[in-house]
């Protein structure tokens, strides 16, 4: 048995105390580095949306995975190098690390050239640090509506991953600030050490993977090439 059932237990606890409906809150098994009987394990616990930071690991498994148990919702939630956005819109239903506008130029010429284009997410970051990937947020507003109104791609909502070492609150709560002054409805906020927070904030999508999967442990077969 994973953390499945306990986490989403908490999913919904933590909904019920923010007087939210928690059908509303999209639980992302986060499955990087993970071997690959554990996302066995969560996939036969019935769970389908789950969260890849690496293309070239995410394509050295899920293709597979989703032959066997069918309909799942695979999420993007690490950096997009722009020669591999082909290979993530194969792949992903969801991208929530669009960040820069050559980014977004090569995203919307594949779209056009397929007719189709998974629902995107803006990642800010936060806490402006500058080895993280995300647009500052100053520049959010401005980079939103240039993605909507001149690239016409399919903006559902915010991410954010806050700093490592801060109280990820007025994280939270400044992405919440950029979502609704965009009118966006998705939030893609909170980690297995802070979920429960996200949620008092406004999150629709909780990102977990060591809470769920247990500790990451590197060197062990994931089903997947290694990128590096
Ligand atoms: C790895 C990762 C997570 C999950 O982290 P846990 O602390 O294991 O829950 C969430 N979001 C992003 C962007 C990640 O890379």
């Amino acid at each position: 048995m994973s953390g499945l059932a306990g986490i989403t237990a908490r999913v919904a606890a933590a909904a019920e105390k923010a007087g939210r409906d928690a059908a509303e809150i999209d639980l992302i098994a986060v499955s990087k580095v993970q071997p690959l009987a554990r996302v066995e394990a969560v996939l036969d616990e019935g769970h389908r949306i789950f969260g890849e930071n690496r293309v070239q690991e995410a394509q050295g498994k899920w293709p597979a995975l989703r032959d066997r148990y069918g309909d799942i919702s695979l999420h993007l939630i690490g950096p997009l190098q722009t020669n591999k956005v082909k290979a993530a819109m194969d792949l992903f239903d969801v991208i929530q690390t669009l960040d820069r506008n050559r980014l977004a130029v090569k995203i919307a010429t594949e779209a056009q050239e397929r007719g189709s284009c998974p629902d995107l997410y803006v990642q800010v970051n936060t806490g402006e640090e500058s080895q993280k990937a995300g647009i500052a947020p100053g520049e959010a507003d401005a980079f939103i509506a240039r993605c909507r109104e001149e690239y016409d791609l399919p903006i559902i909502g915010v991410m954010a991953i806050p700093p490592a070492d801060e109280p990820p609150i007025p994280h939270f709560d400044l992405l919440a600030q950029i979502a609704e002054r965009n009118g966006l409805s998705h939030l893609s906020m909170g980690m297995s050490a802070d979920f429960e927070e996200a949620i008092a904030y406004g999150a629709t999508a909780v990102r977990v993977g060591s809470a769920i999967f247990g500790a990451r442990v590197p060197g062990v077969p994931t089903g997947a090439a290694t990128s590096g």
